[in-house]
Order: structure tokens, then C-alpha cells, then sequence
């Protein structure tokens, strides 16, 4: 028998979370280990290594802000920095701050159990260590579970077999291949777009399309050279702002006062401005059915233009829900794809996918053959790594406490659960947000709860039950008031099978959401417990 490490705080996952949690509690004298699955830093960086991958929140924005001088030192080259750039920095900031000696690679957490006497988390690893802490940060991502769907003869397939959420380190040779990819999200949008120009051919299997805008990437230096001398106010107007990142909240009207002429010009400027504040050209149009039509059409036309065959075209048209009630796309040419020769789709509404056979896919009346087989068919989002371990307080456990859908206050903590911090948690602005602004405010938020807890010789927190049942109230009634329960998204669960549907984020926006947590914590902790 191992002997147990006692320490004050153990934070699970050493993405951008895990790692300036660990930054801000060490520089306060808190004794932290680190623990992550992967075999080094970076989170969904270190494992989304598919071909295209990179983020769509400029990088400027979509990069710490806890340190100026680290602001200052490090110059990304895009417009929006490619997965190994992004990797690159995020491997800086380890060395940077001397990070790794604290962070134990290649280990799983499998279950946390409170021990109620000693006041402490029991944390055990898959491979049986235990730790015990007086505190656990569960920095485990939001989208780090793939979703991994099972087709019938999936195990018959005789060829290479990828999903994009665990791309191969070394990378896999394409050219000239026959290859399917299966999915048409974010991550398939970008690995369609890197590889079509490369393999022998291509055949995309889609489910439901995506709304995409065009990215425009291209050299970062013009906005770093006007954001850099001014970077903290830069940062300050994101921490306010309604995504966490400049979308020009304060130029955005009502669609319903906006005259057509202004309508069209705005739609425009936000279109070949790029990225997705095209869906802010106005403030109702998440709750404006007919606001949010008139977006959607301009997306479809612009997908009428790019794509030649007509036919090919209205299969890329999404229509069966709203605008921004899915996870917008960023595209640079993926539409464009589609005129290849090389590129055909199917659309497995009409034509579904059966199963895999020894030589590729069958679907509907058709077989086809493959080379290789892409998944992008990602995640099991929000709850699915935090219900991945066993979490349990005696009896109870978070399973059967989120059986019919996640329970939290502010997306932080849940009842029942104590000392127990969620970074971005479901009901807080999280995915709907630039993820780097709502990850320092929560590690920010949550340091300065120890920080009180220590001032004042306590060491235990927990919300108390009238304020989660209100904060998931609230969170669902402001989810009610928009358009966003009318689409089958992976926000609702509903691309996991079994899974309660509730829509999952916290929608008010960023700032305010800001302002809740801060009130909170002013008020000494509001609707928490603290002994
Ligand atoms: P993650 O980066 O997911 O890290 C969590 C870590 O916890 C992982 O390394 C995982 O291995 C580890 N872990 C989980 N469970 C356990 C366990 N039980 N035991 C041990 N370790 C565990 N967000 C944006 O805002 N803008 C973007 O442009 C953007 N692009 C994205 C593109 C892709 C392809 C994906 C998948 C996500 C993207 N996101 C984007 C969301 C992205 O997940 C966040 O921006 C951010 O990287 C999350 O950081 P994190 O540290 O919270 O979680």
C-alpha cells in the first residue's frame, strides 16, 4: 500500500485552467499538486491536434491577462494562432513560471471521496495513488470527453481509424488517401477545410450544418501594435463585455428599431470584418425569431455563392434551428471545398450511415470505400469530465445528483459537495464565452474564496441549497427567454445519447454574470456556507 500525500489543494487538469490555478495558489504559499491525464500541458491543446486546428477568438484576446509582462513578451503570429502555436505558448507559460515540477503527467483522477471527519477530499488515480486535500479544483474542461458515437462494425474496418480529439502526436500522412470524415461541427469544419486539398478524395458525412462566418486570418502584428501599448483597458472592456472578448456591444442596436438599408450595412461590415461577432450585429437577435432569420439568411445566401452546385449548396444550408443557438463556426474556405472535384458530401439525414464494413461505410443503399476514417464528432460537453470521476460525499453521489441535468451555484460549486470548485462549470458563461476571460475570472474568484477562508481561520465552503436552486433557476429562465433551447445542441446534451437535455450555460453574458460573482463575494459570500 502506497503511503497517501496530504496536501491543501489538488486541481485536476493542467490546461489554461489547471495551470494559473496552480500560478495563483502557489504564489500565496498554498502547497498544490497538479493532476492531468495527458502526458504534458495544454488541455484541449495538447490533445486537439488535428490537421487546421486553431482557435476562433483572435489571439490577442484568446491568451492570459494575469501578466502584463507575459503580455508584452509574447507575439502570436495569426490573427488566430494554429493548435500548435497556441501549444507553443502554452508550453511557455510552464517554463515561464517553473510550473511542472508541481503537476504529475499521466495520471487520472477516477473518484473523489469526502471524508467528512477529516474535512479533506480523498483523490485516487487510476492507477489506485491516493492524495488526500482540504480543497480540489476540478480544472477538467468542458470539452475534453469526446463524444464517441459507435457505429455498427466499427472494429471491422481495416483501415486508419482518427479521431480529431486525440489526434496522433507524430500526425498522420494523408496525401493522396480516400477519406471520410463523419461530422461537421467546429473541428470537422477545420479539418475538411486543411485536408481537402491533399488527400486523393474526400467524402464529408454530415448530420446537421453549421452556420460558419469567415475567419480572415492573417498576420496578427496590426492589432497587436494597436492593442499592446494599452493592453490592460484592452483586457478590462473584455471582462465586461457580453462574450468575453470586443465585439462592438455598444455600435449593436435593436434589429426591430434598425431600418433594412442599416440592417444589410451592418450584416455586411461584421461579415468582412470576420469571427464571430457577426452574430452581435444586433442585441435581440438571440431572442428575435424574426431578427435572427434575417442573420441566418445572409449566412445562406453567402453559402449559395461560395458553393457551385446548387444541389451541394442547400445540403450545406443549415435550417433546422436558430443562429447562435448551435456553436457558431469560423471558416477559412470550407464552403470553397466543396467545388473540388476530389469533395462530395452525404447528408445522413437522407442517406444514413448504416454501418462500417471491412472497406469503409455503408450508407443508405451505398458502400464506399476509405483509406481512413475522421471523427469530429466532439464532446460530451460541460458535465461530461467532471461525471467521468466517481465524486461522492458518503452516499450521495454527483451522478445521481445530476441525473437530471447539472445543479450549481454560479457554476462554481454544488451542494452537498464541499470545498469541491468548478472551473467553468455548467451555469456560468463558460463555452458561450471567450473561454480564457471566463477561466481567470473563475480562478480569480475562487482564489480569493480560499484566501477569505484562510483570513478567517475557516476551511470549509459549500453554497447552501436555497441559493443553487435559485442560481439554476435563474440560469434556466434567462436560457428560456432566447432562442437557444430550439436547437439539439451539444450546449442542451442532446448530442449524447441517454443525456438529460437542459441547456447547460449560463447566457446572460460575461459582465454581468462578472458583476453576480463579485457581488457575491462582496457580500461575504452570499448563499454559501462557510465554517
Ligand atoms: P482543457 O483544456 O480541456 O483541460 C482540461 C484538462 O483536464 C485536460 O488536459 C484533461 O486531460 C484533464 N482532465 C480531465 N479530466 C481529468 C481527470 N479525471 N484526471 C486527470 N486529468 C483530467 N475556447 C475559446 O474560448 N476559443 C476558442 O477558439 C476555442 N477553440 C477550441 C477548439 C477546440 C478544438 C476545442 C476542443 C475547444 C476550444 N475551445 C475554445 C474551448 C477550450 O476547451 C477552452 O478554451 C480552454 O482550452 C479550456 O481550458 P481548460 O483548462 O478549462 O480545459
Amino acid at each position: 500500500m502506497t503511503e497517501r500525500v496530504d496536501h491543501d489543494v489538488v486541481v485536476i487538469g493542467a490546461g489554461f485552467a489547471g495551470l494559473y490555478q496552480l500560478i495563483r495558489l502557489r504564489e500565496l504559499g498554498y502547497d498544490v499538486r497538479v493532476l492531468e491525464a495527458g502526458d504534458d500541458v495544454g488541455g484541449t491543446w495538447y490533445w486537439n491536434r488535428y490537421p487546421g486546428a486553431r482557435c476562433d477568438i483572435e489571439s490577442i484576446e484568446y491568451s492570459y491577462s494575469f501578466d502584463e509582462a507575459l503580455e508584452q513578451e509574447w507575439n502570436w503570429s495569426e490573427r488566430y494562432a494554429s493548435q500548435p502555436e497556441i501549444l507553443e505558448y502554452i508550453r511557455h507559460v510552464a517554463d515561464r513560471y517553473d510550473l511542472r515540477r508541481d503537476i504529475e503527467f499521466g495520471t487520472t483522477v477516477e473518484s473523489l471521496a469526502w471524508d467528512d471527519e477529516a474535512e479533506r477530499w480523498i483523490v485516487t488515480g487510476a492507477d489506485g495513488r491516493q492524495r488526500s486535500a482540504r480543497y480540489v479544483v476540478a480544472a477538467t474542461g468542458c470539452l475534453s470527453v469526446p463524444s464517441r458515437p459507435e457505429f455498427d462494425g466499427m472494429a471491422d474496418f481495416s483501415g486508419e481509424l482518427y479521431w480529431t480529439s486525440r489526434w496522433p502526436h507524430d500526425g498522420v500522412d494523408l496525401e493522396g488517401k480516400r477519406v471520410a470524415v463523419i461530422g461537421t461541427g467546429s473541428s470537422g469544419l477545420q479539418t475538411i477545410t486543411e485536408i481537402a486539398p491533399v488527400v486523393g478524395s474526400l467524402t464529408v458525412y454530415q448530420r446537421t450544418p453549421s452556420y460558419a462566418v469567415p475567419a480572415h486570418n492573417g498576420p496578427a502584428a496590426p492589432r497587436l501594435e494597436q492593442v499592446k501599448p494599452a493592453y490592460p483597458a484592452f483586457r478590462e472592456e473584455s471582462r465586461l463585455a457580453r462574450l468575453g472578448f470586443h465585439c462592438d456591444e455598444e455600435g449593436a442596436g435593436y434589429y426591430a428599431e434598425t431600418d433594412g438599408a442599416d440592417v444589410t450595412r451592418e450584416l455586411d461590415r461584421r461579415w468582412s470584418d470576420g469571427g464571430l461577432c457577426f452574430t452581435q450585429a444586433f442585441r435581440d437577435v438571440l431572442f428575435d425569431v424574426k431578427a435572427n432569420e434575417t442573420l441566418a439568411d445572409y449566412v445562406r445566401d453567402r453559402i449559395r455563392e461560395k458553393v457551385r452546385d446548387p444541389e451541394t449548396a442547400e445540403k450545406l444550408i443549415p435550417r433546422s434551428y436558430p443562429i447562435g443557438a448551435k456553436r457558431m463556426c469560423v471558416d477559412t474556405g470550407y464552403f470553397e471545398v466543396y467545388n473540388l472535384p476530389t469533395v462530395s458530401l452525404v447528408d445522413i439525414g437522407q442517406e444514413p450511415i448504416h454501418r462500417f464494413t471491412e472497406r469503409g461505410i455503408r450508407s443508405g443503399e451505398t458502400e464506399r470505400e476509405f483509406d481512413v476514417i475522421i471523427m469530429a464528432t466532439g464532446f460530451d460537453a460541460m458535465t461530461g469530465a467532471l461525471l467521468a470521476m466517481d465524486v461522492r460525499n458518503g452516499s450521495r453521489t454527483l451522478r445521481e445528483k445530476w441525473e437530471a441535468g447539472p445543479r450549481t451555484y454560479l457554476g462554481l460549486m454544488t451542494e452537498g459537495f464541499p470545498n469541491l470548485f468548478m472551473i467553468t462549470g455548467p451555469q456560468s458563461p463558460s463555452v458561450l464565452s471567450n473561454m480564457m476571460t471566463s477561466i481567470e475570472y473563475h480562478v480569480d474568484w475562487v482564489t480569493r474564496a480560499l484566501e477569505h477562508l484562510r483570513s478567517r481561520g475557516l476551511h470549509r465552503m459549500e453554497p447552501d441549497r436555497a441559493a443553487e436552486d435559485n442560481w439554476v433557476n435563474t440560469t434556466n429562465d434567462i436560457g428560456d427567454l432566447t432562442l437557444m433551447p430550439r436547437a439539439a445542441s451539444w450546449y442542451m446534451g442532446a448530442n449524447i445519447p441517454g443525456k438529460q437535455r437542459v441547456f447547460m450555460p449560463f447566457v446572460g453574458g460575461v459582465g454581468t454574470y462578472k458583476q453576480i460573482g463579485d457581488g457575491v463575494a462582496v457580500a461575504g459570500y452570499h448563499g454559501f456556507e462557510l465554517a
